[in-house]
């Protein structure tokens, strides 16, 4: 038996298995490789590796845990969890079932673009969702901004710290007109319509396509689509979530611990509104110090 599962070996699953593995505790880590950032040719912000691609961090982490004898990577997904805290038991795709102590969820989630052509080819090449992770490198340069309700007003406001040419693309939402007056006092554009093609070459934007008939060029276009966890084993066990303005996000408490005892969660999954691989990282690092003074006598 585990001490402790980890689900999802990206940011947070591998930061929590590093802490673990160095308290010699005994972990499965299972993952499907598929991380959030993995459209994005450079990840930006985290300290000691700005500018380096997601993927090639992940794989320099891997690679760093194998010091660890008591860490074991899986490549295999999580289809069912069971059990209770001190006894719960994985079942992954490939018919293995594993039993552990604890369990840390780090399965992040799932960006859901919209059905408009262009944009799933443009995501993380000139489609972004942060100006934190991507904004210094386009700074100056035309940015489009695609409005998804009230709480689009404070990322427009948060965008003129990058650029002053900033397009609002209204996309069939109807901006509150206190909120259509601000923008104008701040120069900031507002283009009506809705979105029906993004024009790029090879992911790289040209034209916002509206059903109004009208095409606007941007250099790069910000949207924050909503999302959804990238597995339901949560639902599954009934946890607690709690609703962010792009999705659900797991309920967790001060130690990471979910609404069930042994279950601890981190990342994405818990945050999906401010995503970011630092506080994937720190939290995953947080769930397992947390799981392994749990299991404390
Ligand atoms: C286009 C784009 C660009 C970004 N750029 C940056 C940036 O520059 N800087 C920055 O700080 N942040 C950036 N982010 C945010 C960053 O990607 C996330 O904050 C980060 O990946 C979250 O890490 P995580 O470990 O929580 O989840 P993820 O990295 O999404 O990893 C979840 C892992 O769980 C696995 N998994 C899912 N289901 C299962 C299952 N059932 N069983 C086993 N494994 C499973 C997945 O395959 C994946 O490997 C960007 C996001 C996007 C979309």
């Amino acid at each position: 038996m585990d001490d402790v599962i980890i689900i999802g070996g990206s940011f947070a699953g591998l930061a929590a298995a590093l802490q673990l593995g160095r308290a010699r505790r005994k972990v499965t880590v299972l993952d499907t490789g598929l991380p959030r950032n993995r459209f994005a040719g450079h990840s930006h912000g985290l300290l000691g590796h700005d500018h380096k691609p997601p993927l090639g961090i992940l794989a320099e982490a891997r690679q760093q845990l194998a010091r660890y004898p008591a860490i074991r990577l899986v490549n295999a997904r999580a289809d069912s969890i069971s059990g209770a805290i001190d006894d719960f038991s994985v079942l992954t795709g490939d018919g293995e079932s594993l039993g552990a102590r604890r369990v840390i969820l780090s399965y992040g989630v799932a960006d859901q673009l919209p059905d408009v052509p262009g944009f799933a080819e443009s995501w993380g090449t000139s489609i972004v969702p942060c100006p934190y992770c991507d904004g210094f490198e386009v700074a100056g340069q035309h940015w489009g901004f695609v409005w998804a309700g009230s709480q689009s007003h404070q990322s427009a406001k948060l965008f003129q710290h990058w650029t002053d040419k900033l397009t609002v693309f209204a996309d069939g939402h109807d901006i509150a007109p206190d909120i259509q007056a601000d923008l104008a006092r701040r120069h900031i554009s507002v283009v009506d319509g809705r979105i029906i093609e993004i024009a790029h070459h090879k992911g790289h934007i040209a034209t916002v396509n509206l059903d109004t008939r009208r095409t606007v060029a941007v250099d790069v276009l910000f949207a924050q689509p909503r999302n959804k966890p990238s597995a339901s084993l949560h639902e599954s066990l009934g946890l607690a979530t709690v609703d962010t303005p792009v999705g659900i996000a797991l309920r967790v408490d001060e130690r990471r611990q979910t609404s069930m005892p042994g279950i601890y969660a981190a990342g994405d999954l818990t945050t999906p509104s401010l995503p970011s691989v630092t506080q994937a990282s720190s939290q995953g690092a947080m769930a397992g110090i947390f799981a392994q003074q749990s299991m404390l006598v």
